[in-house]
């Protein structure tokens, strides 16, 4: 990522411009009218629903450190469909009426991103990059580099010093998803070593345009999914685990019995995590967790449907019905609350097309 406006450069902002349309063109220009970008370099990831660049900040970008990455969701259609899924029912935008209008999906994908990643940053509990500006299919953030113009690696492909540091980094990614759940109140629901950016030798959580609130009939999947790719990741790497179970009441549990830290805090919540949750071992957990993987854990309107959880009278399970239960009412009192307040921090709703000038 030179600095200077080279032949390979201008080869590349050809490259660019010919993978990008002429709306999203238009966006990127009225950013570095308004001095938020000041020059747009290379393409850092090329993914199915989104492409990542790297950029120079312009004078208005505000406090980061001279870079950005600049997320830039694909306006083709076809991979958004099956994320419907992931708005449906997603209390902050039940009264968009985009839904069905592929370029204001995606909008609204890219204002999702943007929010939930300022939702992230602002809690100050969890390292994510500063989001900066969002409009339309663009979304402008910090950019998280190695110290050399590269991005810092993806959790999948960064090299661990020792096992020691590989258990420290299993720790804390579960203490983030209880901090993400408890004082973000987001799942991640896309949680795994690629949507990890190890940085300032700290775990950034990145991607998050899908991630919902714990009102969301499917969150518990989506937790419990997210869950499963990280013990998923970490037994690869051959570290002692934790019970899948058990790292959900982890996290979805307000309170912790026994614990004594600051609840805001991952270094106690890791003390804690080491010290109380037992670990899985090949005559223990394996069968619960086998069990727990199983269990229908979608909200339904009227709560959980406990049908499966019926099946196992060992008491085994009361307690994760039990957690459920307590946090369908916190979530349905929260949810009363965002409406009876109109706090909801929904789309803008507005249909209008956005022409430049608004920009
Ligand atoms: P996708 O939807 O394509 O998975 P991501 O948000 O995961 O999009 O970004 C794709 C890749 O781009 C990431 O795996 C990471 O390597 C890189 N990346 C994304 N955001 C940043 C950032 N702020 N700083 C540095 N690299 C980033
Ligand atoms: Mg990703």
């Amino acid at each position: 990522f030179g600095k200077g406006k080279t032949s390979k450069d201008k080869a590349n902002r050809a490259t660019v411009e010919n993978v990008l349309d002429p709306r999203t063109i238009k966006f990127l220009r009225a950013l570095t009218k308004r001095g938020i970008i000041s020059e747009f370099n290379g393409c850092i990831s090329t993914g199915k629903e989104a492409n990542v660049y790297h950029a120079l900040a312009g004078e208005n970008a505000g406090g980061t450190s001279g870079e950005l990455a600049i997320k830039i969701y694909k306006t083709s259609i076809l991979v958004f469909k099956d994320r419907e899924r992931y708005v449906d029912g997603e209390f902050r935008f039940r009264n968009s009426r985009s839904q069905h209008n592929p370029r204001k999906m995606i909008k609204i994908w890219a204002e999702k991103e943007f929010r939930n990643l300022k939702r992230i940053y602002m809690s100050g509990v969890v390292p994510a990059p500063q989001p900066i500006e969002v409009k339309s299919n663009v979304l402008v953030m910090e950019f998280l580099d190695r110290g050399d113009g590269a991005p810092s690696p993806r959790l999948k492909d960064y090299l661990y010093k020792d096992e020691l540091e590989i258990a420290r980094y299993y720790y804390k990614i579960l203490a983030y998803i209880r901090l993400l759940y408890q004082v973000c109140r987001l799942v991640h629901a896309d949680l795994s070593e690629y949507n990890m950016v190890v940085h300032d030798s700290k775990i950034y959580i990145i991607d998050v345009s899908q991630s919902v609130e714990p009102q969301h009939p499917m969150s518990l999947d989506f937790l419990r999914m997210d869950i499963k790719n990280v013990n998923g990741y970490f037994e690869k790497l051959g570290i002692e685990l934790f019970q899948e179970r058990m790292i959900f009441q982890f996290v979805i549990a307000e309170n912790l019995e026994g614990f004594a830290g600051d609840y805001r805090n991952a270094d106690d919540l890791v003390e804690y995590l080491v010290e109380k949750l037992p670990v899985k071992t090949p005559t223990q957990g394996v069968d619960e967790d086998d069990i727990f993987r199983s269990l229908h854990l979608v909200r339904n309107l009227g709560g959980l449907e406990e049908r499966d959880f019926d099946r196992f009278t060992d008491g085994k399970f009361d307690l994760l019905k039990s957690l459920i239960a307590n946090d369908r009412e916190r979530n349905a009192s929260s949810q009363q609350e965002q409406e009876r307040i109109g706090t909801s921090d929904e789309s803008s709703g507005d249909d209008s097309d956005d022409e430049i000038s608004e920009i």
